[in-house]
Order: C-alpha cells, then sequence, then structure tokens
C-alpha cells in the first residue's frame, strides 16, 4: 500500500485516521476491505484495560441488545480480537461530537436545541425500555452521523453502561460518570437507576441553551459534591435572556436531586418544550 499508517485487522479491514480518543479507546476509521463498507473501528488496548475487561464485555452484551434497534444509538456491526487488543466496529460517524458544535456555535439557537434534545430523549427512552443505563451521556459521547447541518445524533460510547434487571432498578453503588454531568444520587452511593440518565440530559439541554455547563471548578470532594446537587440558576441573564420559560421548565424536571421526583424519559417527551416546537421560543433580537 505504501503508508506506514495503514494496518490489516486481521486482513478484514484495513485502518486509517484516528477519529478519537476516549478514556481507554483509540477509534479508528477501517474499511472492509471485501465490500469498501467503512467503519469507526474501537481499538481497546487489553494492557491498558487489564483487569477491567468486563468493562469491554458489557459494552458488547449491551450493544448486541439494542443495536440497529433505534436511529439515533450507534450500531455495533462486527467484533474480534487479537492477542494485544479487542476491536469493536460501528457505524461510522463522520459529523463529530456534538461538544465540537457547540463551541463552535457558541450555543444552540433553542428551536434546534429542543429538537436534537428530543431524539436524544427518545433514544433514553428506547435503551431505558431494554433495561440498560447509560451512565456516560455527554456531549463526547454523542455523535453526528454526517456532517451537514441536519445530521442524526447518535448516542455511542456504552462502555460505563449496566444491564439492570427489573427488580433492581436502583440498585446500582459505585461512583462513575463524567464531573459536571454525575446525578447527585451517584456521589452520595445511596444506588442509583436510569434517572441518572436524565440529569445529564438536564446537563446537555442547559449547555446547549446557554453555552456552558452548570458547574465550577471543584478542588475537592466535597466541593464536587455540592456542585452536584443542584445548584444551578439561569444567570447570568445574558445567556439566558432568549431561552423560554418552558425550555427553563424542561432542564428544571432533569436537574431533580432526588431521583425518585426527576421526571423520566417518557414524562419529558411529553413536556411542551419538546412537543410544541416553535410556540415557546423568544425569537433572536
Ligand atoms: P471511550 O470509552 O474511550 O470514551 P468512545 O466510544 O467514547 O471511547 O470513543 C472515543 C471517541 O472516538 C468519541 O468521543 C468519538 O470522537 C470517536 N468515535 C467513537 N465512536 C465513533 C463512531 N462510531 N464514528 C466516529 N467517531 C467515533
Ligand atoms: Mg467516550
Amino acid at each position: 500500500m505504501g503508508n506506514g499508517a495503514v494496518k490489516h485487522l486481521t486482513c478484514q479491514y484495513q485502518t486509517g485516521r484516528t477519529l478519537g480518543r476516549g478514556n481507554f479507546a483509540v477509534v479508528k476509521e477501517a474499511v472492509h476491505i471485501t465490500t469498501g463498507k467503512r467503519f469507526a473501528c474501537k481499538v481497546i488496548s487489553k494492557k491498558l484495560m487489564e483487569g477491567r475487561e468486563n468493562m469491554v464485555r458489557t459494552e458488547i452484551s449491551v450493544l448486541s441488545k439494542i443495536s440497529s434497534g433505534h436511529p439515533n444509538v450507534v450500531t455495533l456491526h462486527d467484533y474480534f480480537e487479537t492477542t494485544n487488543n479487542m476491536y469493536l466496529c460501528f457505524d461510522l460517524c463522520t459529523g463529530g461530537q456534538l461538544v465540537e458544535r457547540i463551541c463552535s456555535r457558541g450555543r444552540f439557537h433553542e428551536p434546534d436545541a429542543a429538537i436534537l434534545v428530543k431524539k436524544i430523549c427518545g433514544a433514553v427512552k428506547y435503551i431505558h425500555d431494554c433495561g440498560i443505563v447509560h451512565r456516560d451521556l455527554k456531549p463526547e459521547n454523542l455523535l453526528f452521523n454526517t456532517a451537514d447541518d441536519d445530521a442524526e445524533v447518535m448516542i455511542a460510547d456504552f462502555g460505563l453502561s449496566r444491564v439492570i434487571e427489573e427488580d433492581k432498578l436502583h440498585a446500582i453503588i459505585e461512583i462513575c460518570g463524567t464531573t459536571g454531568y454525575i446525578a447527585p444520587e451517584v456521589y452520595t452511593m445511596s444506588g442509583h437507576g436510569p434517572s441518572v440518565d436524565i440529569w445529564s440530559l438536564g446537563i446537555i439541554a442547559f449547555y446547549l441553551v446557554s453555552g456552558y455547563i452548570p458547574i465550577n471548578r471543584a478542588k475537592t470532594k466535597q466541593e464536587l459534591y455540592d456542585n452536584s446537587m443542584g445548584h444551578y440558576s439561569f444567570e447570568p441573564v445574558k445567556y439566558w435572556a432568549n431561552v423560554s420559560e418552558t425550555g427553563k421548565d424542561f432542564i428544571n424536571r432533569c436537574l431533580v436531586v432526588d431521583p425518585e421526583k426527576r421526571s423520566t424519559a417518557v414524562e419529558l417527551l411529553k413536556h411542551p418544550w419538546l412537543i410544541e416546537e416553535d410556540k415557546h421560543f423568544v425569537p433572536d433580537p
């Protein structure tokens, strides 16, 4: 091939440029040699994952349960391993991460934010219906399938997700997730369930319409915890003047400290912010 960067993955795929990096993985573009079809291949080093291989097994079992079931959830097409690595081949999302779009726009126009949140919420309902909690919803794990403005948003990265049995809906006790998006009950270790994803969805909605996330830099564990306890406000006013009361109400229903009182994905899908489209939005000056 004359290209030192191109490697053969078990002779079926050729990997190319790096699409992204996460905590445990490098994701590369890959071409399936016989069909020419392009994928995103998550390459996970077994050495780096030592002792945590079960995270990858969980990711694979979760993905095989939900793949192809919802238009806003990435599909896993193939899985294989070599002595050193594990490889997961996904639909290729060429439109980058949501976080990049927020950064380049500053913030989203409210109707566009609502359309996006509606799609994410529908996908969250779907994964919750399948008995899965994602636990790491954030704009870095939300990808666009194409570079177009109206591309589909896809929930990716099920590496921290859990399958929960019906009778143990609030049974997970461990701290995980990403600072800024973690629900209070995760910090208190009082057990958590699907509602942690709704908290993260609230932070994402907040971030989309304002351009920042409601968390201050925390130096201590106590500060981190305090930050997560729903101490947020729709201030400074200059960031919120164009956001409707309906939009703020939607965020308030996600960022409820008591997980029992927090709205579910089903309830949020009936919220006026997601169903009445343009009606509530304050026009840009
Ligand atoms: P980690 O568990 O290490 O965070 P992710 O699954 O989030 O790994 O992947 C890391 C990054 O790789 C993502 O944030 C994204 O930029 C890129 N990526 C992951 N999956 C895809 C995909 N299907 N298409 C394109 N890029 C992807
Ligand atoms: Mg990730």
